[in-house]
């Protein structure tokens, strides 16, 4: 990897973010660590830069389909095109004491649209490559479709999601539609849905399935224009999302993550990991 490898990160001017781009650039990738506020984001950028990292700072709002636009511009006209892009940028509201519909829809907007905004902007913009660019989803294992406990209790749309010959964009899009649909109409308790963080366990739900999608959609892309995408979970992390009660350091949850950008050519698209080993979706 050289300077001439260029990696995106979103959200990362704090937390897992900050640190998957420090340690990427500490490989020697030229990093583009965006935030939706500036100010923080160039802090941030500030303390990398200080310790000799070539990292630069854009600003970019998953939710705000303008600022992805811009930002693909500001790509395009700066680099040309980017190998990795790494899609952390997430909220959580399940820790505070009011789960309120604009909350589940924020979080589902973020987590689960973005990623999936921010990937079908980036793909043209995907540089070919001898190893293939890559992208990685920071997930979660809240996210589990057959996990034993937290799963969804619909068994048609958990083997219609399982099902690679079923599972569809549509199928997504309708399923968290259909969640957000029940928890305005106050119905979401009994429709089956994971009993623990039930916004974000769907909207990370969402991005695996999607995850899988994408991997299934870019697999027939030639050689040196090919896209490996992956997504993981990084732990329980000390950071604002958990209050900082998790038990897992934000080096190590990176490492994962950095882990699966710099993969060399072995060709694992599509698949979960935690802890540098695949876990089942
Ligand atoms: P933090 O809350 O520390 O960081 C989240 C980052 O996402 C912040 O930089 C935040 O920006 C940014 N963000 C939120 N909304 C947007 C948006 N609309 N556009 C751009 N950036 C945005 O949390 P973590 O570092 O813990 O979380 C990082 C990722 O890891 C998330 O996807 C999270 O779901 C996932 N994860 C975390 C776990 C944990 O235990 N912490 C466990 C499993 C997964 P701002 O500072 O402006 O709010």
């Amino acid at each position: 990897w050289s300077s001439e490898t260029v990696a995106v990160v979103t959200g990362a001017n704090r937390g897992i973010g900050f640190e998957i781009a420090r340690q990427l650039a500490g490989h020697g990738l030229t990093v583009v660590l965006t935030a939706r506020d500036a100010t923080v984001g160039l802090e941030a950028v500030k303390v990398l830069q200080e310790g000799g990292l070539n990292v630069e700072f854009h600003k970019l709002d998953v939710l705000d389909d303008a600022s992805i636009k811009e930002f693909c511009e500001w790509i395009q006209n700066s680099y040309g095109g980017v190998h990795i892009l790494v899609n952390n940028a997430g909220v959580n509201y399940n820790l505070g004491s009011d789960n309120s519909v604009e909350y589940a829809k924020m979080v589902v907007a973020t987590n689960y649209h973005g990623t999936k905004n921010m990937i079908e902007a980036m793909i043209p913009l995907m540089s070919p490559s001898s190893t293939g660019a890559r992208i990685v989803n920071v997930s979660s294992r809240l996210g589990r479709l057959n996990g034993r406990r937290n799963r969804i209790g619909d068994e048609t749309l958990r083997h219609q999601l399982s099902d690679l010959d079923t599972l569809s964009e549509e199928l997504i899009d309708t399923m968290v539609a259909n969640f957000l649909q029940q928890v305005e109409d106050g119905t979401w308790t009994s429709g089956g849905w994971p009993q623990t963080f039930t916004d974000y366990s769907v909207s990370k739900l969402a991005v695996n399935a999607y995850t899988r999608i994408m991997a299934k959609k870019l697999s027939d892309r030639p050689d040196g224009q090919k896209i490996y995408i992956n997504c993981y979970c990084p732990g329980w992390v000390k950071t604002a999302m958990t209050g900082w009660s998790g038990n897992v350091s934000t080096e190590d949850a990176a490492d994962t993550g950095v882990w699966l950008s710099l993969l060399p050519d072995q060709a694992i698209t599509g698949k979960f990991f935690a802890e540098r080993r695949e876990i089942s979706f």
